[in-house]
């Protein structure tokens, strides 16, 4: 399936400039969704992956399918004050500003692998700071997925040398 043509490109939004990649044009198309899914389980199976870990909000969107399908729990990554108990907080750069992720002090267990989900790879500042906390917890990076990468950002630098999988690119 070719899902490039599921995704809406919004000109200039949510700022002057940026170019948008809208995907919520491939979560309302039942078969592009389950495909979009599909892909990153095989990666997951693959990786090893003992966990799924999403950042708010659109890794929730595409996280979860992933660790369902695999019977596998989900750890949401979220921004400073959303979590209700102990978090672990990485501050980082991302695309339109500053900002400080958090994730509970026992979302992840010690050597545990987890699966970084996303929705889009950007300047990669968001998957850097998610990396780090689960290092953080000591938890094992079994790899990256992502369903959108725009290249020009060069975000795969940040992922060094972890198992990268994207399923379009810009
Ligand atoms: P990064 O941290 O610069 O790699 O930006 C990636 C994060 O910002 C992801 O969590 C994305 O959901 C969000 N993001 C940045 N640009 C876009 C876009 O064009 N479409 C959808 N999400 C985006």
């Amino acid at each position: 399936m070719d899902l490039r043509q599921y995704v809406t490109t919004v000109e200039n939004w949510p700022k002057e400039g940026i170019s948008f990649k809208d995907i919520t044009t491939i979560m309302d198309n039942g078969p592009a969704f389950k495909y979009a899914a599909d892909q990153i389980v095989e990666f997951a199976k693959e990786v090893g992956a003992e966990i799924i870990v999403g950042p708010e909000a659109r890794g929730f969107i595409i996280g979860c399918p992933v660790a369902y399908a695999l019977e596998i729990g989900f750890a949401p990554v979220r921004k400073e004050g959303k979590l209700p108990r102990e978090v672990v907080r990485v501050e980082y750069g991302l695309e339109y500003g500053q900002d400080v992720l958090t994730m509970h002090k026992d979302a992840i267990k010690p050597g545990q692998k987890a699966l970084i989900v996303d929705d889009l790879l950007a300047t990669g500042g968001t998957v850097d700071a998610t990396i780090q906390l689960i290092e953080k917890l000591g938890g094992v990076v079994a790899g990256c997925a992502f369903i959108i990468e725009l290249k020009d950002l060069n975000g795969r630098e940040k992922v060094g040398n972890y198992p990268i999988k994207t399923l379009i690119e810009y």
